[in-house]
């Protein structure tokens, strides 16, 4: 049932059995308790085993159903359980004995803060389910702090009114019509998943994605003996200004002509002039005076493979990682500088026009 309405469900060994002495209940509501225990994401159901245990002054079961703050329901009891003590009467609900009128929902966490959304949902449609079942309304749904004659306050932090907004809105929607996000299904590569794992797989590999392109400190330096981190994003156009600068120092032309200086814009200078920044830049290659086309402002072939071979080293490194292949810093950064010099050396230059017609 509680599969049913999606939510992920636990049975602990014995449930349907588990029962303290006493009249077994004749539910016409739903009792909800927070545990006053702190929980976590790595912990998120520390009270499953108390509560059916219960403590040395009240015997267990101490609920009917347990809810993580993960969200995952845990059934404990199917029987009579000491959750509710005397009950006044709250909404529709008479007063009485609240452990014959009541079916006992703890939600596991402390109290002093809101729970998660996980543990909030599990809870509306645990209720929903549970109330469908008995045939009773919304309303039906109580926090112990409304039946109490003693002066409980849990659950804590949660709005009952809108709670039971929640659950009515669940027990409207038609019951199983939905994708849940519990529905199973298996993807191109054979293996099976939930809607659930699906989102988390996705969220993750975004997160992953954010986190190696834009986040300062995700990659090493690419410029040699920088011991500083970057990012990917970075880390491409520091590659891409090596390989520029290699060039350089092998005394091959620039890849595309310096910027002019803003006086000598308009006009243009003289194509056939010697002091275009071209002849500056690779002094001596050409001859003085020599009618030379004006350079193109495109990189050269030789750079724009150098660049792509760095970037394609580059995240074939993290697809690397993705799949928990780790290699040391200055290995990776090796293989990608590695990988885009002998591009920048294996693409030839276009010669220049010049040069092919002599
Ligand atoms: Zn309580």
């Amino acid at each position: 049932m509680l599969h049913d309405a999606g939510v992920r469900t636990v049975v602990a060994p014995g449930w349907q059995n588990r029962s303290v002495s006493g009249t077994p209940p004749r539910p016409i509501g739903v009792l909800n308790h927070h545990t006053a225990t702190p929980s976590s994401a790595r912990n998120p159901a520390p009270s499953v085993q108390l509560t059916i245990d219960g403590r040395s002054d009240l015997a267990g079961p101490l609920c009917h159903i347990v809810i993580g703050t993960d969200g995952t329901a845990h059934v404990i009891a199917a029987g009579r359980a000491n959750h509710a003590g005397r009950a006044r009467a709250s909404g529709p609900n008479p007063g009485g004995d609240g452990n014959t009128l009541y079916l006992g929902v703890e939600w596991d966490y402390d109290g002093t803060h809101p729970p998660s959304r996980a543990q909030y949902a599990a809870a509306v449609q645990v209720n929903a389910a549970l109330l469908r079942h008995l045939q009773r309304p919304a309303e039906a749904a109580r926090g112990h702090r409304e039946t109490s004659v003693t002066g409980k306050v849990d659950p804590g932090h949660v709005d009952l009114d809108q709670f039971r907004r929640d659950i009515a809105s669940a027990m409207a929607a038609p019951a199983g019509d939905d994708m849940q996000l519990s529905d199973e299904f298996t993807d191109w590569a054979g293996t099976k998943k939930t809607v659930q794992s699906l989102f988390d797989d996705l969220d993750r590999r975004l997160a992953s994605f954010e986190h190696i392109f834009l986040k300062p400190g995700s990659e090493p330096s690419r410029i040699p003996g920088d011991t500083n981190r970057t990012n990917l994003r970075d880390a491409i156009m520091d590659t891409t200004a090596r390989v520029v600068e290699l060039q350089r120092e092998a005394g091959r032309p620039a890849p595309w002509p310096e910027p002019l200086p803003s006086d000598n814009l308009a006009p243009p200078p003289h194509p056939e002039s010697p002091e275009t920044p071209q002849s500056k830049e690779s002094g001596g290659e050409k001859p003085d005076g020599a009618s030379e086309p004006r350079p193109s402002r495109k990189p050269s072939r030789t750079v724009a493979a150098g660049g792509a071979a760095g970037a394609v080293g580059t995240v074939a490194v993290w697809i690397a990682s993705l799949y928990g292949v780790q290699m040391p810093e200055p290995v990776a950064a090796s293989i990608v500088l590695v990988l885009s010099t002998v591009m920048t050396y294996l693409v030839p230059t276009p010669a220049p026009k010049q040069e092919a017609r002599r």
